[in-house]
């Protein structure tokens, strides 16, 4: 595309965003805050997951103070299940730094945005474009795509020419006025027309502008990825019961879901049939201070996390002696009370599970306390 067709291209492409555009919630208003929590929420998360989170997250702090007051377990329980955490813990610690140094007001500078704990180049631009109207360009995975087709680029787009070339582009095309909503239009056509596999480019507004679309290599641009190799592995989670509670501990910074609460959760030996009994009783005493005795499988969950296939046996287990070593967070809880910790994907489905099996153990001893005493009578 020359630079003298960018005025058509970008009247086809607002005209038909005008009319196609999708109704979002986070698109009904130019609140910086409400922007950035969408675009935070939606990196590596579809448009359908992110929707009730956006809502229940903006009906629990409305506004930036509201989230910078938060506890950040508050946080991370109404981020449970979107995955990514460090994307909650990093929100958190953001706002903390607008209320104390930008009085709480939202900055609206690109290299302030990109100073703020997980705000890269891509949402600093999207929050500048889109609630400030600056003339900030955005590369995120629907217009890396997009842009490399409409310019026909076919080497990789993830290489330092290919990240100079395409956000070169992103920033070209923008109008003096009006980018945010050029930006919009951009990630819309990415999103809904411009797809990965099989772009319906007889429906898009601006094909006659796409070198891609003119060479027919729609297919082929852009260079995929190279493909993750899959390892797997196996984990066990311990839920340690003393009396009606089972121990809960805090995740760590350096670990994945740090933050989260989980059961007693570490890797073995990859192994599809027996679990080495002694080694796992070893390494609960190892890791918590407690001498346990193994109780049944209850559960066998299956996951995915990044590069890894997960297979995590829950078991539960009896402390038998020993005290809790003083270097973790530990709880003991209720499985009533489990709801009010922030739990990993996992974690609450073996929570799930351990409380529906105590609500089953409850009744049956109800109901065998009910026939014991009509057997008495
Ligand atoms: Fe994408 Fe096809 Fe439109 Fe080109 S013509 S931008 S490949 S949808």
């Amino acid at each position: 595309m020359k630079p003298t067709d960018y005025s058509s291209f970008r009247r086809k492409l607002i005209d038909w965003y005008t009319l196609r555009a999708r109704d979002l919630p986070w698109r009904r208003s130019f609140d910086p805050y409400q922007i950035w929590i969408s675009e935070i929420m939606l990196q590596q998360t579809t448009v359908v997951a992110v929707i009730p989170y956006f809502e229940r997250f903006l009906t629990r702090f409305p506004t930036v103070a509201d989230l910078a007051a938060a506890d950040e377990s508050d946080v991370l329980r109404l981020w449970e299940g979107l995955g990514y955490y460090s994307r909650a813990r990093n929100l958190h610690r953001a706002a903390k730094v607008i209320v104390e140094q930008h009085s709480g007001v939202f900055p609206s500078e690109l290299d302030v945005l990109q100073s703020l704990p997980g705000v890269g180049r891509y949402t600093a631009g999207a929050i500048a474009s889109f609630a400030f109207d600056q003339r900030a360009p955005i590369v995120e995975a629907n217009t890396l795509r997009l842009y490399c087709r409409l310019i026909g680029y076919a080497g990789d787009p993830r290489s330092r020419d290919g990240q100079e070339r395409l956000w070169a582009f992103a920033e070209e095309i923008l109008p003096r006025k009006g980018s945010g909503r050029m930006n919009q239009a951009l990630m819309e056509l990415g999103a809904t027309i411009c797809s990965p596999r099989d772009p319906d480019c007889e429906s898009c507004p601006v094909h006659s502008y796409c070198q891609a679309f003119r060479d027919g290599t729609q297919a082929t641009i852009p260079l995929p990825k190279p493909k993750t190799v899959i390892t797997e592995i196996t984990e066990v989670s311990i839920a340690i019961c003393m009396g009606s509670k089972f121990l809960l501990r805090k995740r760590t910074p350096n670990e994945r879901w740090a933050g989260l609460w989980d059961f007693v959760r570490f890797e073995i030996e990859h192994a599809s049939s027996r679990i080495d009994t002694a080694f796992v009783v070893g390494s609960v005493l190892d890791r918590t201070g407690l001498s346990v005795i193994m109780g049944p499988q209850i559960a066998e969950i299956k996951h995915a996390v990044t590069r890894y296939r997960i297979t995590l046996k829950c078991f539960t287990a009896d402390r038998v002696k020993g005290r809790l070593t003083s270097n973790e967070e530990w709880q003991w809880v209720k499985p009533a009370e489990f709801d009010d910790y922030p739990l990993s994907v996992t974690g609450r489905q073996f929570a799930e599970r351990l409380k529906q099996n105590s609500v089953n153990d409850h009744a049956r001893s109800k109901a065998g306390k009910t026939k014991k005493r009509s057997l008495e009578h």
